[in-house]
């Protein structure tokens, strides 16, 4: 196990245009029956047992949004490509390009390709992390008290 762990190891995966990496694997997120993310592909950019932490590059295609979702890990995230919106706790924002986001502990998040691009980030969380937690009917209720989640949720952001 340990070989095919250095074997693997490839110190520099060169760039292959339209943000994808050699030998780097493009996985869709397969759309499931709940509908809870639509048109988000998934690569895993560093990955090994000696790292305490994982990067990953995920895309949005435009229209398309991630998992609503908390968790006890946090997310660091850089906006490495378009923009869009992301929900982040009662925060809902623009993010543009190589803008940061911080998604702290146990904290509602979701990010959307609202501007007609595709919105594409890098994430770095903890190898070793927690299964997300998606919100109950109750957990959505008291999110969408607020006008400007529930537009956001909605999909009906507006382009300003
Ligand atoms: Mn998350």
């Amino acid at each position: 196990m340990a070989e095919t762990t250095i074997r693997d190891r490839s110190i520099h995966r060169e760039a292959v245009g339209d943000y994808r990496w050699e030998g780097v694997d493009c996985l869709p997120y397969k759309d499931d029956d709940r509908a809870l993310f639509k048109t988000v592909t998934r690569q895993v950019l560093f990955s090994d047992p000696e790292l305490s932490g994982e990067l990953r590059y995920f895309e949005v295609a435009p229209g398309g949004f991630s998992t609503l979702e908390r968790h006890h890990h946090m997310h660091a995230v850089l906006i490495l490509r378009g923009r869009g919106h992301c929900l982040v706790g009662s925060e809902v924002r623009r993010v543009e390009l190589h803008d940061l986001v911080t998604v702290p502990p146990l904290t509602w998040h979701q990010f959307r390709a609202t501007l007609g691009e595709p919105l594409g980030f890098l994430c770095m969380v903890n190898a070793g992390r927690d299964k997300p937690q998606l919100p109950s009917a109750e957990d959505l209720a008291k999110l969408r008290a607020d006008r400007e989640i529930a537009t956001f949720l909605d999909n009906r952001v507006a382009a300003s």
